[in-house]
């Protein structure tokens, strides 16, 4: 699996947001009529800046693609991820080694299906990143117990940690 191709709001696949290709040293992107979108304004979420908006409205308006491309009056805008370079890395490696990412994606198949089906936690309890990563931690931690005490059983696990002069059981 890659990652998302981007939709654009008229459907039309020779349109969406990866055929809009990103030129670094000009900081613009190269549309598909061959446009140049320059950088518009940064777009911010609860006051931090999440991206930055790409427009180019003259092209737009006299484009013939426009009816394929865009519904917005002013032409189409491509957004652009704060962590954008980051992302495309990730992209990049991701289709390199497609083979070992495939093989991740099995391995944590399992816990996620046990923590889900398994335990009934279809859905987060909190909200916000901090608390639904705090309750994730803990469902993975009771998983790992679990999971370690069924490998080796608790016994094993104590003797292994008394044998750690730094673990202290009481
Ligand atoms: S509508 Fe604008 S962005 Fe879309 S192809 Fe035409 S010029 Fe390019």
């Amino acid at each position: 699996m890659t990652k998302q191709t981007h939709a654009n709001t008229t459907k039309d696949q020779a349109f969406y947001a990866d055929q809009f290709k990103y030129d670094k040293s000009k900081n613009v992107y190269l549309c598909p009529a061959g446009k140049e979108l320059h950088y518009y304004r940064a777009r911010k979420k609860d006051g931090k800046v999440i991206g930055y908006e790409y427009r180019h409205p003259d092209a737009c308006k006299d484009c013939q693609f426009k009816t394929r491309c865009s519904r917005a009056k002013k032409g189409r805008s491509i957004f652009r991820h704060v962590k954008q370079d980051l992302l495309d890395r990730i992209d990049t490696q991701t289709k390199k080694n497609l083979k070992k990412y495939k093989l991740r994606q099995m391995i944590v198949e399992y816990p996620f299906g046990t923590i889900k089906r398994g335990w009934g936690a279809y859905y987060f309890l909190t909200r916000r990143k901090v608390s639904v990563s705090a309750e994730i931690s803990l469902s993975f931690l009771a998983y790992n117990l679990k999971r370690v005490i069924n490998i080796l059983g608790t016994e094993e696990i104590l003797r292994r940690l008394r044998q750690r002069g730094d673990v202290v059981l009481v």
